[in-house]
């Protein structure tokens, strides 16, 4: 009887393992062979300088509240006119919101949908204090050691002028689309885009514009980060998180210390942060994280490759690894950060109220009104008021077999030869969630390369863009133009 089991047992190992390698041996990368494509050469100098230029330019949005930078917007949309001359000719050109811009570049076919490009010209300040640590000054759009230096040279002053370098220069090749293309350029992006993208996406719809797809900032080439792959890897996000502020308010009886009930509103809300961060949202490997370990798990190393390739039965196991921290736990996850608290004025006085503040980052699926009942459900406090201070859904998920994808996959694989090209999930948001409503798809990626240190350049100190790579950027956009309205 024994033996019998144990030789069923035995079986049943031989055949797992000899799934789990026949899996793990036949998945291979399915990416078709592309040719990288040679384009004409640029003045790269006469580019840099144009970037630089604008650089210096401070359209700073502050906070929600501030009035816009009026004066500065109004420096770089002359900037931009004089800089490309062929545009400004040949473009149809709308100011709208007040300083953001539409760029309509008619194509001849009216039957293909229409593709649009993005990028924002307003920046974040510089932190106050953080000055000095800045090996050019952050408005200075000095030209150092091959790169450009200051805000807007990542995020994404970048974008906008690699956008238009681009044009000009297919304009001067005789470059006519068929297809039409929109670049758009909002003036807010940084305080949530409603008076520039969203504006222009709402005048778009007026007109009755279908898109085919809008590529916007989002993620870039990463080298380095990626456990096992030593290759550059150019992620196009399929879909950006969503984000959430709830504000915790604990009311309870004030009165002398010397007499206190058992908990005070600052011990609810201390109990009540305490249940939050022990009841995480469940972690869940899903699209279109899920399509990106299933399109690198080719190129990693063995133990990685193998389990990956068998979540069929070690999914538990992948999840929980992943979930344990950093950026990967962000990535299958819906995340709770508690960022402020406040609550008691005087050491013998019974605070009557306390609050939190708690910023959480939706997955994609995952709605605002889950978060607020999955909150509920874990404070479990009648005499605690959640209340939503700000937020957005996340996105849908975008196509990564549509056409818009392929295009893109296609253009990073003939302007980047040496990358390996993965759909991805964007951590933080972007202006292309107000274009959602009319295009078909949505997909953000810059060919930035970043090493591991460049992440924190973006928003923080030292931002700077090299030459070269911002050289390849344009002529990313120069072939996706030919690619997409060719
Ligand atoms: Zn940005």
């Amino acid at each position: 009887m024994f033996k019998k089991i144990g030789l069923i047992v035995v079986i049943v190992i031989v055949v797992l393992v000899g799934v789990m390698a026949f899996n793990t041996f036949t998945n291979k990368a399915n990416t078709p062979a592309i040719d990288a494509v040679k384009m004409s050469a640029i003045d790269a100098d006469a580019a840099a300088n144009r970037l630089a230029e604008a650089v210096r330019i401070r359209t700073i949005s502050a906070g929600s509240g501030d009035a816009p930078a009026s004066a500065e917007f109004d420096q770089l949309h002359l900037l931009i006119s004089n800089s490309f001359p062929r545009v400004h000719e040949n473009l149809k050109r709308e100011v709208v919101g007040g300083h953001s811009l539409l760029y309509t570049w008619e194509g001849s076919d009216s039957t293909l949908r229409p593709v649009l490009l993005m990028g924002h010209m307003d920046v974040v300040p510089v932190e106050p204090g953080t000055e000095g640590d800045w090996q050019e000054n952050a408005f200075s759009g000095a030209i150092r050691d091959g790169a450009i230096w200051g805000r807007g040279t990542l995020d994404d002053k970048l974008s906008v002028f690699a956008i238009l370098e681009a044009a000009e220069l297919q304009l001067a090749e005789g470059f006519k689309p068929k297809r039409t293309l929109y670049f758009a350029f909002g003036h807010d992006e940084e305080i949530g885009g409603e008076n520039g993208a969203g504006k222009i996406a709402a005048l778009l719809e007026e007109r009755n514009v279908k898109l085919a797809f809008t590529l916007d900032e989002g993620m870039v080439v990463v080298q380095g980060l990626m456990p096992g792959i030593e290759d550059p890897i150019a992620f196009i996000a399929l879909a950006e998180k969503g984000y959430l502020t709830l504000q915790l308010t604990a009311t309870t009886v004030g009165g002398h210390s010397s007499i206190p009930p058992r908990t005070t509103a600052i011990g609810k809300i201390a109990r009540a942060i305490s249940r939050l961060e022990e009841n995480r949202f469940p972690a869940a490997l899903i699209s279109p994280a899920s399509d990106m370990f299933d399109t690198l798990a080719p190129h990693m190393p063995l133990p990685l490759k193998a389990i990956i390739s068998n979540r069929w039965l070690l999914d538990p196991l992948l999840v929980a690894e992943l979930g344990k921290g950093g950026a990967t736990n962000a990535m299958v996850r819906t995340t709770t950060a508690v960022t402020i608290t406040e609550g008691g004025t005087k050491d013998n006085v019974l605070p009557s109220t306390a609050t939190a503040t708690i910023n959480f980052r939706l997955l994609p699926g995952t709605s605002i009104q889950d978060v607020v009942e999955h909150v509920a459900t874990v404070v479990d406090d009648p005499d605690i008021v959640i209340a939503v201070k700000q937020g957005n859904e996340p996105s849908r998920v975008s196509s990564k077999s549509a056409e818009g994808y392929h295009l893109i996959e296609k253009t990073i694989r003939e302007t980047l030869p040496d990358v390996l090209v993965s759909p991805g999930l964007m951590l933080a948001g972007s202006d292309s969630k107000h274009y959602e409503g009319i295009a078909e798809n949505s997909y953000r990626f810059i060919p930035m390369r970043f090493g591991p240190d460049d992440l924190a350049r973006v928003h923080g100190t030292n931002e700077r863009l090299f030459i070269d790579n911002y050289i390849e950027i344009i002529q990313f956009y120069r072939r996706l133009m030919e690619n997409a309205a060719g």
